[in-house]
């Protein structure tokens, strides 16, 4: 499907901003090279995959080579999306020369264990944290952008690649998604007008809602019933809830449950800083972290060893659950202190 006149417009409007940023290296290694292999970091969320996904369907539109690589399971939530079937957990099929592209990582470290020995010569680095290394041997990196799908559709149009309906149906949900629906202040102007124009490229914003934020399970629910009533409010403004691998087991729920909790923490009036401690199979934690604009939970992170967004982040934390506890918060105070 082409995009329409007004389509058209904000998608100039789009390529002004890649040729304003560093996006042209990128885009001479994306038509330079042939193979590529779309990378994912553990646990993923919907912006992480739905970038892959839509870089993926442009560049096979150029007889490229893609695959995608995930070492793990595409969250229920996320299997709506296009491409969503094709993740592999091996690198079987994947020739030596293939470039292996990380979205919306910060490090390389974020991309987990099965990623460590990937090259930095060999990795193309996509994404809009705050806290972005510059790993890697090409980077487009902009944390102007509400969501890594943003900069990957300013690539697909400076590639010159139609957006489809499928490549649309990727960018929307990675975009609603990292705004909370548009909801979040990183949804700007031109974020809209990015929306608008992939709704008028043939994407399903009801759909894709419908998906994201109204197929939870009962489980998942009262999982956050449990963990708002655990909740504390400090009186400096510090709202945290723990869960625990026991209380997902007694809940018959899972980590995937857990996505919508800290945003339900970070809602309460008097909060400043949100914080979620999640126990991990192997006992140790992590923590997700959100703001409300006055505190910089991404150097809270990365005090942590973690990083992420001034209004979002996260990092792991050694166990068990009381040191976890108070190790973050002695974090978010230092920096409050600062
Ligand atoms: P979440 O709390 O939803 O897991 O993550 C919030 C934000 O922080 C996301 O943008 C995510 O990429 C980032 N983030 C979460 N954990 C880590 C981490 O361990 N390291 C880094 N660098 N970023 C993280
Ligand atoms: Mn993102």
């Amino acid at each position: 499907m082409k995009l329409e006149p007004a389509a058209s417009r904000s998608a100039r409007a789009q390529l002004e901003g890649l040729r304003a940023g560093n996006g042209t290296r990128v885009l001479e290694a994306l038509r330079a090279h042939q193979r590529f292999v779309m990378c994912a970091h553990e646990n993923p969320d919907c912006d992480v995959l739905a970038s892959g996904f839509a870089l993926g369907l442009a560049l096979k539109r150029l007889g490229k080579d893609v695959k995608y690589f995930l070492d793990g399971d595409v969250p229920r939530n996320l299997k709506f999306l296009p491409e969503s079937s094709l993740t592999q957990r091996t690198f079987a099929g994947i020739a030596g020369d293939a470039l292996f592209i990380f979205f919306d990582m910060s490090d390389q470290a974020r991309a987990g264990k099965a990623l460590a020995w990937v090259p930095a010569d060999r990795i193309v680095n996509i994404d809009h944290h705050l806290s972005n290394t510059r790993f890697g041997r090409w980077h487009y990196v902009d944390d102007r952008e509400a969501a890594t799908g943003m900069l990957v559709m300013h690539l697909i149009l400076g590639l010159g690649v139609t957006i489809t309906a499928d490549i649309a149906e990727c960018l929307l949900s990675a975009i609603i998604s990292d705004t909370g629906n548009f909801m979040y202040s990183n949804a700007t102007s031109r974020t809209l007008r990015a929306a608008a124009s992939l709704i008028e490229a043939g994407a399903n914003k009801d759909r894709i809602t419908e998906h994201l934020y109204q197929m939870r399970t009962f489980a998942a629910q009262k999982m956050l019933g449990k963990v708002l009533d655990e909740a504390v409010l400090t009186d400096d403004g510090i709202v945290y809830s723990l869960v625990t691998m026991s209380m997902l087991a007694a809940a018959n729920a899972d980590h995937e449950d857990l996505e919508e909790v800290v945003g339900a923490l970070r809602a309460v009036d008097r909060c400043h800083v949100a914080v979620l401690l999640k126990e991990q199979p192997d006992g140790a934690f992590r923590v997700s972290l959100r703001s409300r604009g006055r505190v910089n939970v991404m150097a809270i992170a990365k005090r942590l060893g973690g990083g992420g967004h001034f209004r979002a982040a996260g990092a792991p934390v050694d166990g068990p659950a009381d040191a976890a506890l108070q190790r973050v918060l002695a974090a978010i105070r230092a920096e409050i202190k600062a």
